[in-house]
Order: C-alpha cells, then structure tokens, then sequence
C-alpha cells in the first residue's frame, strides 16, 4: 500500500506533444502506459496537449503556438512525438527550432539491445551525446546566385565545451568507460577543430575516462564492423543525427530508441525516428521509442519506481516475444502491443 503522502502526490504537469503522422498514435500508447503504471506507484499525471507543425498551423495560424512554449516554459518538461519537417522547403524544422528556443544542448540518445529480442548484434550498450544547437543545423542558408546554395557551419567554444562536459560527467557518474569524439577534422580543420580542441580541454579534467577521436566515415565502418569498442560517441549535430539511425539498426531499428534533449532549464524527451509518414494510420507503428524516452523523462522527474515498472513491463513483452509490433518481426499493432504491456504489469511485479 503506498503511503498517504504517496498517495496526494501533485500531479506532474507535463507538457504533451502528439505530433504528426505516427506521433498521436505512439503517444496515445504511451500516455495509456504510463497512466497504468501510475495508477501502480501512485504516481499521475497531469498531461498539457499542444499540436505544432502543419496541423498547429492549420488551427492557429502558428507552426508553434504561444501556448505550446509557454507549456514548455511553466512545466519544464515535455514528452514529444514526431512532427514532420517538410523537405527541401516550407517551415523550419520544429524539433531544431524546439531545440534553439529552450536551449537543449545535449542530445543524448542511448542505444541498448533489450533482453529477448534478436538482431545482428546482440548486448550492444553506446550512448551518442550529440551537440544539439549548432552545426550545419543552424538554418543559416544562402542562395549566392542562381545555382550556388550556401550552409554555414557554426561551431562554438561554447557549445563544443558543455557538450563535452555533458558526455564526460555522465560517464563519471555512471561509470562509464571510455569517449570517443567523432569529427573530420582532417577536412574541415577549424569547425571541428575547435570541437576537438574543446573535448580535449574537458578530456584532461577526467582522467580515468579513456579518451579517444576517430573520423566520421571510419566511424561508420567500424561500427559496422565491431560496436562493442564504443561506449560514448561525443558528436557535433548533423553526425549525431546519421550515426543515431545506423546505430538504432544494432538494437532493432529506428521504433526502439530513445532520445532526450536537456537544457539547463528544459527538457523534452522524444524517440530518435520521424513521423514515418509511411506507415502512419495503420496502428502498424512501435511505440518502444517514445516508451523508452518516457521511462527517460520518468528518471528525469524523479519517479524511478514507475520508470521501472515501465521498463519491466516492456522487457517482459520483448521476452516473450508474443505481442510484437511488424518492424521487429511481429505481428501485433501499436494498441495490442501497448495492451501487451499494460498486462505485463501485474504479472512483472
Ligand atoms: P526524420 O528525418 O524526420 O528524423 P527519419 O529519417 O528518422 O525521419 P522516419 O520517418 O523515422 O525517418 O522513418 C524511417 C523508416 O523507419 C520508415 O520506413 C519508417 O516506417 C520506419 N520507422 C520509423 N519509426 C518507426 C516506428 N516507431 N515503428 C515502426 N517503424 C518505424
């Protein structure tokens, strides 16, 4: 039985953005989940919905409305579905504009086989620290002339540095090994040059982390070849955002792994994928990656026991691989799944 004080807990108002194309149906799985959990630690919810992009355009007039980052402002914490970003032209994206408005420098983005379910390369751990406000995603584009485009490439001391500092008190506090930061510093020598400069500055301050650098491309071929040597990829943005999707294959793809982007005074926590817009409608999505960004949020929150039960609910449905969703070789829809591990609940405690 919890305790009364348990019990009269305040609500955690928590900032809700469904999303676009797989995004509400993901987050409706999500919220569902994370409710039964609640209902089990005494733990609740008070969810603030908020649309951006086209559909938020359509109804306000607005890609992100006022009320949506004055949401984000008042709450501090949001849990996000995939909003498209149109290609070539139209809007700006909303994740990278979320992403410089609130100041959530640190994408972190770990990448964890879960018990039972197989692919290719079984008890993978990394995590990817990837800068989140600069690079070639800083929007600052030119048409020169007709038929020369111009992207600038902004690196900062600054956003290099916290970065860093980011990826490297993590593995401090949580034991991890080693960090390797990811540049091609070979071609593009002062942009990320500088980023190196600064990860080694920090590197010094952390003497029992083994440090290492390794070139973008190589990256890709080694971590095709052996993932085991990575324990932290430190990135700048737009090389984080590739390796995130060739490293989700290593744990079962892009419906499986989580993402949270934290500021010093926000945080939103969304799944690495897009609105795939492909499969959107069908019930056909995984909501793992959204539910693994939530057990995230929920450790963020401070609610460890409702992260866990989450987490050992999902590891059970894995386990008995019986209620999978298509993309990791079941046959199950994104309501049965989450069905799946609501079940799970009563019998995983
Ligand atoms: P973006 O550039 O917007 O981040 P992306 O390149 O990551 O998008 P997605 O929209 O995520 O691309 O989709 C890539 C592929 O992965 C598509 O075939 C899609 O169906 C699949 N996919 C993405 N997310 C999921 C999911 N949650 N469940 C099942 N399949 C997914």
């Amino acid at each position: 039985m919890n305790s009364l004080a348990e019990q009269v807990k305040q609500a955690h108002r928590i900032t809700l953005i469904p999303g676009d194309g797989i995004g509400p149906e993901v987050t409706e799985a999500v919220v569902a989940i994370l409710e039964a959990a609640g209902r089990k630690t005494g733990c609740s919810f008070d969810w603030h919905r908020h649309d951006a992009g086209a559909d938020a355009f359509e109804k306000s007039g607005e890609y992100i409305p006022k009320a949506l980052y004055q949401s984000i402002e008042q709450n501090r914490v949001a849990l996000k579905g995939p909003v498209t970003t149109p290609i070539g032209g139209g809007f700006a994206s909303i994740n990278v504009t979320l992403r410089k408005k609130f100041d959530l420098y640190a994408n972190f983005r770990p990448i964890k086989n879960l018990p039972g379910l197989k692919t290719n390369y079984p008890g993978v751990d990394l995590i990817i620290f990837r800068e989140n406000t600069e690079d070639l995603y800083a929007g600052l584009e030119v048409m020169v002339v007709p038929g020369v485009a111009q992207s600038l490439k902004i690196i900062t001391e600054k956003g290099s540095t916290r970065i860093a500092k980011a990826a490297f008190e993590y593995a401090r506090k949580h034991g991890r090994k080693r960090i390797h930061a990811i540049h091609k510093a070979n071609i593009m020598k002062l942009t990320d040059g500088l980023f190196l400069d600064c990860a080694r500055k920090v590197a010094a301050g952390f003497p029992e982390i083994e440090y290492k650098e390794h070139i973008v491309d190589n990256t890709c071929m080694q971590l095709v070849l052996n993932p085991y040597q990575y324990d932290i990829l430190l990135t700048e943005n737009l090389y984080g955002d590739i390796l995130s999707d060739l490293c989700s294959a290593f744990v079962g793809g892009l419906g499986l792994v989580p993402g949270a982007n934290l500021g010093a005074e926000c945080a939103v926590f969304e799944a690495v994928h897009g609105s795939a817009p492909d499969i959107a409608g069908k019930d056909l999505a995984n909501p793992t990656a959204l539910l693994q960004s939530a057990v995230l949020m929920l450790h963020h929150i401070d609610e460890p026991a409702t992260a866990d039960v989450v987490q050992q609910a999902l590891e059970h449905v894995y386990g008995e691989g019986k209620t999978l969703t298509r993309d990791v070789g079941g046959s199950s829809g994104t309501r049965a799944f989450a069905d799946a591990v609501i079940d799970a609940m009563s019998s995983t405690r």
